[in-house]
This record gives C-alpha cells, sequence and structure tokens, in this order.
C-alpha cells in the first residue's frame, strides 16, 4: 500500500530546568491554567487524525521532549539538540518545587489504591507538600460538575492528570475553563503506576 505520514506533532525546545522555570512563571504570573503534555511520536500517532486532540495538543502551552523519539526527529529534522524531559521526572521536579514554594496539588487519576499510595509516597518523599485533594480516574461522566468543585475547592494550583493519553489531554481540553485555581496542569499518563511499583 502507499505510505502514509504519521508524524505531525509540536515540541517546545526545553530542558528540565527550563520546563521547571515555565512551571513557576504558570504559577507565579498566571490567572489562568496552563497545561504541559508529553510529546512521544509512539504515543501520540493518533493526534493529528482527531481534531479535537490536535488543536489541543497546538495549543498547549508547553510540550516537553518526554521521549527519545522526539529527540532523535528534532535532530533529523530541525539539526537541534533537545535533551530529554521524561514526563515523570518532570512531575517529580514539580513536588519538589512545590513543596519549597508551598503550591498546593490535586491529583487526579489512576485506580484508587494507586491513587491513595501514591498521594502517601509523595508525602514521604517531599516534605512540607501540600496534596489538598485527590480523586481516582474513574468518575463517571454525571460526577464530573461534583469532581470540578472538589479541584477547586481544594485552592489546588496544581493538577496532575493521570488518565492516560488522550484521555487525559480530552478531559483538560473539555473541562480547563470550569478550573478555578489551577495555574498548571500536567498530563502524567501512567506515572502513579510507576511511583507506586
Ligand atoms: N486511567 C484512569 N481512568 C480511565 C482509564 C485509565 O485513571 O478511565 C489510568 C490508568 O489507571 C493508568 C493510566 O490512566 O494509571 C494510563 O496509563 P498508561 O500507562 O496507559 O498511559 P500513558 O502513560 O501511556 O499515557
Amino acid at each position: 500500500g502507499n505510505r502514509l505520514p504519521v508524524i505531525d506533532l509540536w515540541v517546545d525546545p526545553v530542558d528540565m530546568e527550563g520546563a521547571l522555570e515555565r512551571v513557576r512563571q504558570f504559577v507565579e504570573n498566571g490567572d489562568r491554567p496552563h497545561c504541559i503534555f508529553a510529546v512521544n511520536p509512539e504515543k501520540n500517532f493518533s493526534v493529528p487524525a482527531n481534531p479535537l486532540l490536535y488543536e489541543t495538543f497546538k495549543n498547549a502551552d508547553l510540550l516537553i521532549p518526554d521521549g527519545i523519539g522526539v529527540v532523535m526527529a528534532a535532530r533529523i529534522l530541525h539539526h537541534a539538540t533537545l535533551s530529554r524531559v521524561p514526563g515523570v521526572e518532570l512531575m517529580e521536579r514539580i513536588c519538589k518545587l512545590a513543596a519549597e514554594k508551598k503550591y498546593r496539588i490535586f491529583i487526579y487519576g489512576a485506580k484508587e489504591e494507586v491513587n491513595r499510595k501514591a498521594v502517601e509516597i509523595l508525602m514521604e518523599r517531599y516534605p512540607g507538600i501540600r496534596i489538598t485533594g485527590r480523586a481516582n480516574g474513574y468518575v463517571k461522566d454525571g460526577q464530573m460538575s461534583e469532581l470540578i468543585q472538589k479541584i477547586n475547592d481544594s485552592n489546588a494550583e496544581i493538577l496532575f492528570l493521570a488518565l492516560g493519553s488522550p484521555m487525559q489531554e480530552k478531559w483538560y481540553s473539555d473541562y480547563k475553563d470550569s478550573l478555578k485555581t489551577i495555574r498548571v496542569c500536567q498530563g502524567i499518563g501512567g506515572t502513579l503506576d510507576a511511583i507506586t511499583g
């Protein structure tokens, strides 16, 4: 058959420190949610075929070079030297920053047990961290307004969305305008499962 073009994504040329600086700016200077998504050709290959998802990625505030595939593509296509910013590592660095700066965090996604245990582990690992709310990722559509209320009541500036891709990106696109206190929202996929082992 005919060969098909499949990679049609973007990435921001940031390293870990640059990404963290953006996070700090989003929280300190922002008055709206900013989203951070991971770019990974092997995971995001279905994005261009879905117009809503395509727009959500295109309009993302920060697209991190999560995987080696995007680092290699940037080198080949643009002669750009990027270093990987794995989403899982950025999440941990955001937790450290949040503990220092007293930013509040809400963690939404993964199974109830995984979510609960991940919160416990993060609280041990980052003394002083303020995780002011959490919810598992199996909230039914009819209970979504309750969840939004819970997120708003938590007064969190940071939201980790752990629903997997592309579900988390779609959720962000659907609900970002209802988030009152969130300034940074990172899509972290299956990271909570990794943290809890
Ligand atoms: N998940 C969820 N709600 C759903 C479906 C999935 O919270 O309705 C969670 C699931 O428990 C897992 C994560 O989303 O923690 C998906 O992980 P995966 O590694 O597949 O995502 P990726 O990192 O590849 O985006």
